[in-house]
């Protein structure tokens, strides 16, 4: 899971990763109180699990926004290449049907991350 807190010496934000589903994970893991330096005032502190918040991981933005980016012209190109050598309205609609493709794969990857964040912020320690 990507984390996140503000740094409480200069308020900008502490990024780091750690392998926990919700904040009773990471505070088997890491403490009641994890500590973070930060890389902006290089001030230590230890904060309250309560304090980090999930946020979505950049890399499956970027995976899930290619994805629906080259492969929905990809899949329009396959469809018009193959269209003309269907016969029948049929083959044509479900061949056409393939085009969904890749933006179905764009929500499932989308709403799987909102639900894996939105599961970590919203249950408080304690
Ligand atoms: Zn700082």
């Amino acid at each position: 899971m990507n984390l996140q807190t503000r740094c409480s010496s200069c308020g900008k934000f502490i990024y780091f990763k750690e392998r926990a589903v919700d904040r009773f994970a990471l505070a088997r893991k890491l403490g009641v109180k994890v500590e973070l330096n930060c890389d902006y005032c290089n001030k230590t502190h230890a904060y309250p699990v309560n304090n980090i918040n999930a946020r979505p991981a950049k890399y499956l933005i970027i995976l899930r926004t290619v994805i629906f980016a080259v492969g929905t012209p990809a899949s329009i190109f396959v469809v018009i290449f193959w269209a003309g050598s269907l016969n029948s309205v049929r083959a044509f609609e479900a061949l056409a049907c393939f085009v969904i493709v890749p933006y179905l794969l764009y929500e499932a990857i989308k709403s799987h991350q909102e639900q894996r964040v939105n599961y970590f912020n919203a249950k408080q320690y304690g």
